[in-house]
């Protein structure tokens, strides 16, 4: 006589456990297509407690923090389509640790046009004296960008580091001196030097240093992959290791390293893929 209430408690947990699973599922939020050297946003979510979320992206994994939103278990990722993506479509994938969940997103293209500038010829054909320098600044560089966190401190849009307008696109197909250069792999706002440059986001300082071709320097961790720097400064007024706020000044704007006259050069990168910036910015009125 035990043994019906026992099968029909084991019914009622399948049951139970079967509407769980099926109310648990993985949602993973993620455009369809995007275009080479844009950002992207996605977002995974699910209702049972996730510690931690795990993206995988162009071969790699990145993990991301879960925080807990109404009744769901969440987190945000900002990913880049490389501007040299061979690939029609990618796919990305999170897991919760339990499961997983995919999206594929097809890769399209915009119009890059030509830029053509003029800079002191010792920034197109570098001096032979200067070659380990240029050599060590991309190891500095390099080990800049290896900081992972999985804790995010950075929101989207980010805090527009000076009021100027745009003087030069991100994605732009460069020609220094009659010779192509690759693309510009940033964005130029026009700024007078001596302007307060402000931090998008919260963050770390991981590199703050002159460079050959950046000239004076600063790089920002704001975790989950999500790297800024701003370039050719007058002044660097933080050190490696800081810890700045959202609009707190970095530096003064300047015309160091290989420029044509004073801006800010910004760059965003998201997992170690330089991106555009520019619809990501909080808006400004144009002066
Ligand atoms: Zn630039």
């Amino acid at each position: 006589m035990m043994k019906l209430p026992a099968l029909a408690g084991a019914a009622l947990l399948l049951l139970l456990t079967l509407s769980v699973s099926a109310f648990a599922a993985l949602v993973l939020d993620a455009p369809d297509r995007v275009a080479r050297g844009d950002a992207f946003l996605v977002l995974a979510s699910s209702p049972q407690p996730v510690r931690r979320f795990t993206f995988s992206w162009g071969g790699k994994d990145y993990a991301a923090d879960a925080y807990q939103e109404n009744d769901r278990w969440q987190a945000v990722m900002l990913l880049g389509m490389p501007l040299e993506e061979k690939q029609a479509s990618r796919t990305l994938t999170v897991s919760d640790g339990a499961g997983a969940a995919s999206a594929s997103v097809a890769v399209f293209d915009r119009k890059r046009p030509v830029q053509k500038l003029t800079v002191d010829k010792k920034y197109v054909s570098p001096p032979p004296e200067v070659m380990a320098r240029i050599k060590d600044d991309r190891r500095k560089v390099a080990r800049a960008l290896a900081v992972y966190s999985s804790f995010r401190r950075w929101t989207a849009p980010f805090e527009r580091p000076v009021d100027g307008g745009v003087s030069s696109l991100y994605g732009l197909r460069r020609v220094f001196n009659g010779q192509p250069r690759g693309f510009h792999k940033g964005l130029d706002l026009r700024s007078p030097e001596g302007t307060p440059v402000k931090a998008c986001a919260d963050g770390v300082v991981t590199l703050a240093d002159n460079l050959y071709f950046s000239g004076n320097a600063v790089y920002l961790d704001h975790g989950l992959g999500v790297v800024t720097a701003y370039l050719h400064m007058s002044k660097i007024l933080v050190r490696p290791g800081d810890s700045v706020r959202r609009g707190q000044t970095i530096g003064l704007v300047g015309a160091t390293g290989r420029v044509t006259g004073p801006h800010l050069h910004l760059t965003l990168l998201a997992q170690g893929q330089s991106v555009d910036i520019l619809p990501l910015l909080e808006k400004v009125e144009k002066r």
